[in-house]
């Protein structure tokens, strides 16, 4: 099986050479298409949640594929042991807010930062780590520039999405309907941000998780956190 799979390899690598010999502008796409490696960043808002990301949890330690989880302020609270777990098993952690009050948030640049700063702080109090990526809630498409610029200068990535299993959006949505927003959204797409919440009304958005990992998995992708 190895031995064939070695096989398969080299007439693969054997043809891409026959095609870049032969004509300069194929050898290009082909050389792109073998060095680009797909990847699938599977991202989670709002959490943590004791109804949601321990199952979101269990299910990325059974497959072994590590996430980012976007953390709430308000929410770690009550929650310190599984922020402590995601932690623990690998996962990143990134800032989303402390409230996910957009009015309060997005007053100024001041009131943002101070929301940034005390979630941060929340963060580093239970882990020890300090994060540097954010995600503005909402994304980065309708914030102002003033407050995109502010999160920068205090040395922050920020970091939206570009595919979406659409649990916020769709109401009550089936596992089924989760993975296909996510299908369709990745569709084309060789670098893959997912965007998922384990916040507690999205029991399904766990449900779905197995076959969208199976989806990426079949099809090539290599399962990264973000940094
Ligand atoms: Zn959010």
């Amino acid at each position: 099986m190895k031995h064939s799979r070695t096989l398969l390899t080299a007439f693969l690598l054997a043809l891409a050479l026959f095609f870049a010999l032969s004509s300069g502008k194929i050898y290009e796409k082909t050389v792109f298409s073998f060095a680009e490696t797909k990847t699938v960043y599977l991202t989670f808002d709002d959490g943590p949640s004791d109804r949601v990301t321990p199952l979101v949890l269990d299910v990325l330690k059974k497959e072994k594929v590590p996430a980012t989880f976007f953390l709430v302020g308000a929410q770690m609270e009550e929650r310190e042991d599984l922020v402590k777990r995601i932690y623990a098993e690998g996962h990143a952690i990134g800032i989303h807010t402390y409230t996910h009050e957009y009015r309060k948030i997005y007053a100024s640049a001041e009131s943002l930062l101070t929301d940034i700063e005390r979630t941060r702080r929340k963060i580093e109090s239970l882990t020890g780590i300090s994060p540097t990526i954010y995600r503005f809630p909402g994304g980065s498409f309708s914030v102002r520039e003033e407050l995109k610029k502010a999160v920068k200068k205090a040395g922050y990535t920020y970091i939206d999405w570009n595919c979406c299993c659409r649990d916020e959006e769709l109401a009550r949505p089936t596992a089924k309907e989760l993975y296909e927003a996510t299908v369709k959204t990745a569709e084309g797409k060789n670098q893959v941000v997912l965007l998922c919440h384990d916040s507690t009304t999205h029991r399904a958005t766990a449900e779905a998780l197995p076959s969208i990992i199976s989806y990426f998995r079949d099809r090539g992708f290599v399962f990264a956190k973000l940094s």
